[in-house]
C-alpha cells in the first residue's frame, strides 16, 4: 500500500472513532476519502499540511431547544441544529431540513457534501446545513408558524447575510422561509440577504423554486450532449414529488423526454402518458394530499401503495432520484441496471448507498453524484444573495441562463478532473477532487483556520 493509502486509512479509522454511531456522516466520509487519493498522490504538499484532517472537523455545531405550542395549547419540544462546517470560500450556506429523521449525523453528512457542492458552483459560499427532527406532516399552518418562530428565535443568534445564510430543504419551502424570515426581521430588522428561497415579494429570486430540478436536467443535458445524444424520446424514472422532482420532470418533458413516475412516502405512481404536472402540483402543493389522489384522476396511471419507485423494472433510460438519502439500495440498483438505465443523476443528497454506486460503476451506468448534479439550487441561492446585495432583481431568463451555464461548468469540471486524475467518466471522483482542491487551497492560504 502506498503512503497515501496508509494516510487515508488512518484518517478513516480516526473519523470512525471520533464519530462512532453517526452512520450517514461516516457513509459520506467513506464515499469521499478514497476518491481523492489520486489528487493527494500528485499534491504531497496538501498531505503534509494536514488540511484534510482539519477540514474533516466541522468549524462549529450549534444545537438548541425548540419549544412550541400545538393547537390544543400543549407544549412540545424538538431539537434544532445548525452545522457551520466550512467557511473557507464564503459565508456558510445550505438548507434547513424539517423531518423526523433529522439527527446530528444526517446534518453533518449534508453539511459535508454541501462544502464540495458549493465549491463546485464557483460562487463564494461555504458549507453548512441545519434543521430539526420536527415533523411538519399533519401539522396545521399556525403550528408550523409557531415552530418556525421558535426555531428562528434561537437560530438568529448565529446567522446573518455575511455569516451564514440558510435556505430550504426537505420540509422547508416558501411558507416556512416566510415565517422564519418574519421572525428574524422582528428581532434584527429587515435583512433581505439572511435567507434564500424567499418569496418574490421580499427579494426572492425568480427561478429559485425551479433551480434544483432544472439544474439537474441541465447537468444531464450537457452529459448527453457529450455523447451526441439528448433527452428527446427518453423514458425517465423520477422519485419524489417535492420541489426538486416537480421541476426536474417539467424540464425533462420540455426537452422531449417522458417522465413516467414520481413517488411520496406512501408509494409511487406509474403514468405511461407522462406525469401531468398541473395535476401533480395541485395534489402535492395545493391540497397537500397523497399520490393516490393523482392516480385516481389519470386514465392510465397506476398507484403502487407502499412500494419504492426503484422496484419499477420495465425498460427506461435515465433515473433521477429526487426523494431522500439511501433510497437506492444495492438491491434496487440491480433492478435499475436490468431496466437498461444508462444514467443515474441525483436530485436528492446521497440517495444511492455505497453498494449501489459500486453496482452502477461495475455495470457502466454513468453516475452523477448529487453534490454536482443537484448544485443548481444552491447556485441560484448564491445568485439570490448577489441580487440582494445589488438591491436589483434579475429576470427569470437571466437567472435561468446563468443556471444552465453554471451546470455546464460543473459538469465539465467533473468530466475534466476525472480525466486528469482518475478514470475517464468517473464523475464522482471528478466532483470530489474538483470540489475539494479549491477548499483545501483556500484553507491553506488562510493559515488553516
Ligand atoms: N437544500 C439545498 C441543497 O441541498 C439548497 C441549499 C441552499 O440553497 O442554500 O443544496
Amino acid at each position: 500500500m502506498t503512503n497515501i493509502g496508509k494516510y487515508l486509512d488512518s484518517l478513516t479509522a480516526k473519523m470512525e472513532e471520533k464519530n462512532a454511531g453517526q452512520t450517514e456522516y461516516l457513509q459520506a466520509i467513506h464515499e469521499f476519502l478514497p476518491t481523492i487519493a489520486p489528487y493527494l498522490e500528485k499534491n504531497p504538499a496538501i498531505v503534509e499540511s494536514n488540511v484534510l484532517e482539519i477540514l474533516l472537523e466541522p468549524e462549529r455545531i450549534v444545537q438548541f431547544r425548540v419549544p412550541w405550542q400545538d393547537d390544543k395549547g400543549d407544549w412540545k419540544v424538538n431539537r434544532g441544529f445548525r452545522i457551520q462546517y466550512n467557511s473557507a470560500l464564503g459565508p456558510y450556506k445550505g438548507g434547513l431540513r424539517l423531518h423526523p429523521t433529522v439527527t446530528e449525523s444526517v446534518l453533518k453528512f449534508l453539511a459535508f457534501e454541501q462544502i464540495f457542492k458549493n465549491s463546485l458552483t464557483g460562487l463564494p459560499i461555504g458549507g453548512g446545513k441545519g434543521g430539526s427532527d420536527f415533523d411538519p406532516k399533519g401539522k396545521s399552518d399556525p403550528e408550523i408558524m409557531r415552530f418556525c418562530q421558535s426555531f428562528m428565535t434561537e437560530l438568529q443568534k448565529y446567522i446573518g447575510p455575511d455569516v451564514d445564510v440558510p435556505a430550504g430543504d426537505i420540509g422547508v419551502g416558501g411558507r416556512e422561509i416566510g415565517y422564519l424570515f418574519g421572525q428574524y426581521k422582528r428581532l434584527n430588522g429587515h435583512h433581505s440577504g439572511v435567507l434564500t428561497g424567499k418569496p418574490l415579494s421580499y427579494w426572492g429570486s425568480l427561478a429559485r423554486t425551479e433551480a434544483t430540478g432544472y439544474g439537474l436536467v441541465y447537468y444531464v443535458k450537457h452529459l448527453l450532449n457529450d455523447q451526441n445524444d439528448s433527452f428527446e424520446g427518453k423514458k425517465v424514472v423520477v422519485s419524489g414529488s417535492g420541489n426538486v422532482a416537480i421541476y426536474a420532470i417539467q424540464k425533462a418533458q420540455e426537452l422531449g423526454a417522458t417522465a413516467i413516475t414520481c413517488s411520496d412516502s406512501s408509494g409511487y405512481v406509474y403514468d405511461p402518458d407522462g406525469i401531468d404536472l398541473t395535476l401533480l402540483k395541485e395534489v402535492k402543493e395545493v391540497k397537500r394530499e397523497r399520490l393516490s389522489a393523482y392516480a385516481a384522476e389519470r386514465p392510465n396511471a397506476t398507484y403502487f401503495e407502499g412500494k419504492s419507485v426503484w422496484s419499477y423494472s420495465d425498460a427506461y433510460d435515465i433515473a433521477l432520484p429526487c426523494a431522500t438519502q439511501n433510497e437506492i439500495s444495492a438491491e434496487y440498483a440491480e433492478v435499475l441496471v436490468k431496466s437498461g438505465a444508462k444514467i443515474v443523476a441525483e436530485g436528492a443528497n446521497m440517495p444511492s448507498t455505497l453498494d449501489a454506486v459500486a453496482i452502477f460503476e461495475k455495470n457502466g451506468v454513468v453516475y452523477c453524484p448529487g453534490k454536482a448534479a443537484n448544485a443548481g439550487g444552491v447556485a441560484v441561492s448564491a445568485l439570490e444573495m448577489a441580487q440582494n446585495s445589488q438591491r436589483l432583481p434579475w429576470t427569470f431568463e437571466k437567472v435561468d441562463s446563468e443556471l444552465d451555464a453554471i451546470m455546464k461548468r460543473i459538469y465539465e469540471a467533473c468530466r475534466d478532473t476525472a480525466k486528469d486524475y482518475a478514470t475517464e467518466g468517473d464523475l464522482l471522483s471528478g466532483a470530489n477532487i474538483a470540489g475539494f482542491a479549491k477548499v483545501a487551497e483556500a484553507m491553506i492560504s488562510q493559515g488553516l483556520v
